[in-house]
């Protein structure tokens, strides 16, 4: 009842202060809305000044280093000195390594360049570098090459128990130190490195077929073109602990580097092989690279590909039906994947991938079933990995034809055809006895090579003199056993 009276005393006796009540309430819920609303507007508002913010920052950040982008911008873009400065100085990043045309090419794609006398007085001198560039001859190229290279001498010979392996040692290999004196002497004797592709076009043909035209190679006055290899660049378990690199890795701004495994256990990383060491020699002097190139590295299957162990091999195993570690490959196993990845990262950095057969037999001596038995699985464990190589460096150095076809490689020559099938368009000897020697034909580009190890720094140093002014005197490390056993090649 007490409600019911209640109820009452509000209805009858305070109409006015029920009203105004709901005038409180509605009002209450109009500024808490409107606060809200306020709220939203203001954190909106917020938010897109910031993304504002954000994408003008982006667009300063993009416009100077990116100067692609910025050439298809408006002309306004070169208004600001920095992005004509960066523009120009891009275009002289270009230009040390040899491709004038690219950096003019640059700076006429940039919409208004003409407006600005620094692009143009760029352009100007540009123009005027050009018209200095001599052609290359492409059939007279020096092709050097190394194994991996020794990168402590203590392990590999001071300390090496093994004898036979000092010798082998001390013959084919060449020091870290003996590499980073050659490449000072070879630039100071104006030598540019240069990708054997540049050497020779590769043209597919309508029937998808692939032929070889003479490559185009403009260098200033005085400057030669030398093309580098490597061999070998399977780090074979033999080498363990011997003073070589085990493996190659990426580094994090995607450049080739070693690791090494320490008899302790621990693992090292760093510049113990020629790959990371051309990357240091070529951020000092970028004019020693043409467009780019870098080496060629070549390697066999038989242990696996970049230190990895992707395959493996067993002596005889091709003649004998009982054994066969092919079995064992797998894709996708760890191993596989990063040789995958170092592989493309290889490339990435512009250096050319090679076979070096599987085996490592001669095969200008070998079964023809051997060079089938070879190819088979080069393609199945190798190509997988690397992907496809038209370079073959024959292992051994052994040529596929001896003078009986008068140095040429004729279509009866069943290895010659193997080998084409395969896919191979450039074909690497080794021969000391010219500084160059280049055959080229529709379906072949073939070269000699001169080894720069041990033995040829020690018994042909006259030779090296003559060819490529190398002073060995400056060049042989003093930490080598005297004198390596006398090889020919
Ligand atoms: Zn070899």
């Amino acid at each position: 009842m007490k409600l019911h009276s209640n109820r009452m005393y509000i209805g009858k006796n305070d109409k006015g202060r029920k009203i105004r009540q709901w005038l409180i309430l509605y009002f209450s819920l109009f500024v808490f809305l409107s606060t809200v609303g306020i709220l939203i507007f203001l954190i909106q508002r917020d938010r897109n000044n910031q993304e504002d913010t954000m994408s003008v920052v982006a667009k300063q950040e993009e416009a100077v280093p990116d100067i692609q982008a910025a050439s298809a911008n408006t002309v306004s873009t070169l208004d600001r000195e920095e992005t004509r400065t960066a523009l120009v100085e891009k275009a002289n990043d270009l230009a040390d390594g040899h491709d004038i045309d690219g950096a003019i090419q640059l700076i006429k794609n940039t919409v208004g360049y003409e407006k600005y006398n620094d692009c143009k007085d760029m352009i100007s001198r540009l123009e005027k570098e050009k018209g200095r560039l001599v052609p290359a001859d492409v059939l007279q190229i020096p092709h050097i090459f190394f194994h991996p290279l020794i990168y402590d001498t203590d392990l590999a010979f001071k300390n090496n128990k093994d004898s036979s392996s000092v010798e082998s040692l001390n013959t084919a290999m060449t020091t870290v130190d003996e590499f980073n004196e050659i490449l000072n002497q070879l630039y100071k004797n104006k030598y540019v490195l240069v990708s054997i592709h540049d050497a020779a076009e590769v043209i597919t043909m309508k029937n998808g077929k692939k032929k070889l035209k003479n490559g185009k190679i403009m260098l200033p006055p005085g400057m030669k073109p030398i093309i580098i290899s490597q061999d070998d660049v399977s780090y074979y378990e033999k080498w363990n602990g011997k003073g070589i690199a085990n493996r190659i890795v990426m580094d994090k701004n995607g450049k080739p580097t070693c690791e090494v495994d320490l008899a302790d256990g621990s693992t090292i990383t760093g510049d113990y092989d020629l790959a990371p060491l051309l990357e240091r020699f070529i951020e000092k002097h970028p004019d020693f690279s043409y467009r780019g190139a870098r080496a060629i590295l070549a390697v066999t299957g038989r242990e696996g590909v970049w230190g990895y162990r992707t395959s493996k091999y067993l002596p005889g195993e091709d003649s004998d039906s009982k054994i066969n570690s092919e079995k064992e490959f797998d894709i996708n196993s760890a191993e596989c994947k990063k040789a995958i990845a170092v592989s493309q990262g290889l490339r990435n950095a512009g250096y050319d991938l090679a076979s070096h057969s599987f085996v490592h037999e001669g095969l200008g001596r070998c079964s023809m079933h051997l060079i089938k038995y070879d190819t088979k699985r080069w393609e199945k464990e190798v190509e997988s990995i690397i992907g496809e190589s038209d370079i073959m460096i024959y292992p051994k150095g052994e040529d596929i034809e001896h003078g009986e076809d008068g140095y040429k490689y004729v279509n009866s020559n069943q290895r010659f055809q193997k080998l084409s099938e395969a896919g191979f368009l450039f074909f690497c000897n080794v021969d000391g006895n010219n500084a160059a020697w280049t055959m080229m034909e529709n379906k072949y580009y073939r070269q000699a090579r001169v080894a720069l190890d041990g033995n040829v720094m020690y018994y042909q140093k006259n030779k090296l003199k003559q060819f490529y002014g190398l002073k060995v005197s400056k060049i042989w490390d003093k930490n080598r056993p005297k004198k390596p056993p006398l090889t020919t090649y």
